[in-house]
């Protein structure tokens, strides 16, 4: 499973670090979120292989984000969330 976050769109409400608090960091002085350990793959746009018993925390985070900033992708690429 695969979760892409898309920095620009992130407006810093921080529900995605109450729901899955090792994949994602809040940036206070940015007022965005950081994903833990994302690879930049486009423009303020990064991704990241979920660590195996962390599936259910990223989808709670990706639904939680009211901007659908995250994206969570099975291992077929398939879009789970949202
Ligand atoms: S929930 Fe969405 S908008 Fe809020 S900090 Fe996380 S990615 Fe950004």
């Amino acid at each position: 499973m695969r979760v892409e976050f898309d920095r620009d769109t992130c407006i810093g409400m921080f529900q995605c670090v109450a729901e899955w608090g090792d994949g994602f960091e809040k940036d206070e002085d940015d007022g965005k979120a950081d994903l833990v350990g994302g690879e930049e793959v486009g423009e303020d746009l990064f991704a990241v292989e979920v660590p195996e018993g962390e599936e259910l925390d990223a989808k709670f985070a990706a639904r939680s984000c009211p901007v659908d900033a995250i994206v969570v992708y099975d291992d077929d690429g398939e879009q789970l969330v949202p």
